[in-house]
């Protein structure tokens, strides 16, 4: 079963260009609910274990200093069939294939300093959200 949540992040790039803002509209614009919403960071201790699944990829440690290096804005997100929407709004991964009008695409500065997570399962959505959010943080 589709459930219709998703969780995301905006990553310390877009924080620092000043896109905050402009990326919340274009998640609201989409249909998304914001169902939890918090402005935080993560320590590399805590970037490493919400990105624990890459452990043995080779981009792990940049990875991990980057989302520790500053600020990140983080949300869980309503809409029906959330995971799959919110994969499309975002883009690829690599904003030079992400699709035009997609977050990535237009905000996304490399592979690596991409603007945007977005969770890859339910399964993931959940882990992902109650990573950040308790009960009384979701509205
Ligand atoms: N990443 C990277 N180099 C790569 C692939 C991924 O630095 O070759 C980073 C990038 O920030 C990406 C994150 O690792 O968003 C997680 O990778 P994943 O494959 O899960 O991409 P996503 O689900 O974010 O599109
Ligand atoms: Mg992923």
């Amino acid at each position: 079963m589709k459930t219709n949540r998703t969780f995301t992040m905006i990553k310390p790039d877009a924080v620092a260009a000043g896109h905050i803002g402009a990326i919340l509209d274009m998640i609201t614009k989409s249909g998304f609910k914001i169902v939890a919403l918090k402005y935080t960071a993560l320590s590399a201790e805590k970037a490493g274990q919400f990105y624990e699944v890459h452990k043995e990829r080779p981009f792990y440690q940049g990875l991990v200093d980057f989302m520790s290096s500053g600020p990140i804005v983080a949300a869980i997100l309503e809409k029906d069939d959330a995971i799959a929407e919110f994969r499309k709004l975002i883009g690829a991964t690599n904003p030079a294939d992400a699709a035009e009008g997609t977050i990535r695409k237009k905000y996304a500065k490399s592979i690596g300093e991409n603007a945007v997570h977005g969770s890859d399962s339910d399964e993931n959505a959940e882990i992902e959200g109650n990573f950040f959010f308790s009960a009384f943080e979701r509205f």
